[in-house]
């Protein structure tokens, strides 16, 4: 067996986008993976120092195809690419076989669609025989299918915003997460096509044993990471006679740990891991309840 052939066998190859929305919180959570990368000369790798994961930096829109094709066995893409991809491949025939192993909890915005600013609008049948433009064709197409609407899809490759200003389209259907970018172009929002956020996707080809550890691995980290984002660490001290309340308005938590204070019989300490995040109002309440000495502090890692 040559080297490359061992390496194949042996390192996790991960497609990331190489720059755009998705880079930085791809890789901030790879970083809390605890992956330490160290990135090639040329750039487009990234290589894992202390975990045998390489990372492959691409235009998103090559992601899909570079894990179905099992040039990478993982790949960090949104879902409406995703999508898009799995119902053009199926109008050519052939079946998308990447299969979403997690979906994650950054890269969120919806595929929506958009009217200008005042344009008569009463649900999707206002867009019967109307031009709409998009770089989304077969997720819009499915969409209109689905509703009964006929309407003419006018694909575009990018500033699908500016296409009714510029008289090429009555209406368009594009990514939003904010709005800004709709109302500076007078567009309203309407209707939502797909709402959508990032997802890891793997190979259909079976992994070599140390690979489908690692993937295990790491979807377990991403898991921890996940939770740990929202969650905090709560401690205080409590008369036990207000211990009911203040267990019920201690958010998202299950089971906190209750200790006996040492010379106050009448009081324990409660420490509780919350899995939301703790705000003013709440610590105002537990204090109401009785709650002293309140400690919230941020939980770094966790493991189940
Ligand atoms: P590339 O050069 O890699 O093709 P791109 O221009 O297609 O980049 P970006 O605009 O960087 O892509 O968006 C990447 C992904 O980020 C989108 O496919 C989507 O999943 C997600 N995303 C989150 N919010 C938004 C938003 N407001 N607009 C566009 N994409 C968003
Ligand atoms: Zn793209």
């Amino acid at each position: 067996m040559d080297r490359d052939t061992r390496e194949r066998d042996t390192r996790l190859k991960l497609a990331v986008q190489k720059s755009g929305r998705l880079t930085d919180p791809s890789l901030d959570m790879l970083a809390r993976c605890g992956l330490k990368l160290s990135r090639g000369k040329d750039q487009l790798m990234g290589f894992g120092e202390n975990m045998p994961l390489d990372v492959l930096f691409v235009r998103d829109d090559d992601i899909p195809d570079l894990v179905q094709e099992d040039v990478c066995d993982l790949g960090l893409v949104g879902l409406n690419v995703i999508e898009e991809k799995r119902l053009a491949l199926a109008a050519r025939g052939i079946r998308a076989t990447f299969e979403c192993l997690r979906l994650l909890d950054f890269g969120r915005c919806r595929l929506s669609i958009a009217v200008p600013e005042g344009a008569e609008w009463s649900g999707a049948a206002s867009l019967a025989g109307k031009r709409i433009a998009t770089t989304y064709p077969n997720l819009l197409a499915q969409f209109l299918a689905r509703q009964g609407v006929a309407a003419q899809i006018v694909t575009l490759s990018g500033a699908v915003e500016i296409a009714p200003r510029l008289g090429r389209a009555d209406a368009i259907c594009d990514l939003v997460s904010t709005g800004s970018t709709l109302a500076a172009n007078h567009l309203e929002e309407v209707e939502t096509v797909l709402e959508s956020h990032a997802v890891l996707i793997r190979t259909p080809v079976a992994l070599a044993p140390v690979k489908t550890e690692w993937v295990e691995r790491l979807l377990m980290r991403i898991e921890g990471v996940q939770q740990v984002r929202e969650s905090k660490y709560i401690m205080l001290h409590a008369p036990r006679s207000a211990l009911a309340e203040i267990r019920r308005l201690l958010p998202g938590s299950e089971s906190p740990t209750i200790i006996p204070l040492e010379g106050h019989p009448d009081k324990v300490a409660i420490h509780a891991v919350c899995r939301e995040n703790v705000f003013w109002e709440t610590l105002e309440s537990l204090k109401r309840a009785g709650a002293s000495a309140l400690l919230v502090l941020p939980v770094e890692k966790m493991l189940a």
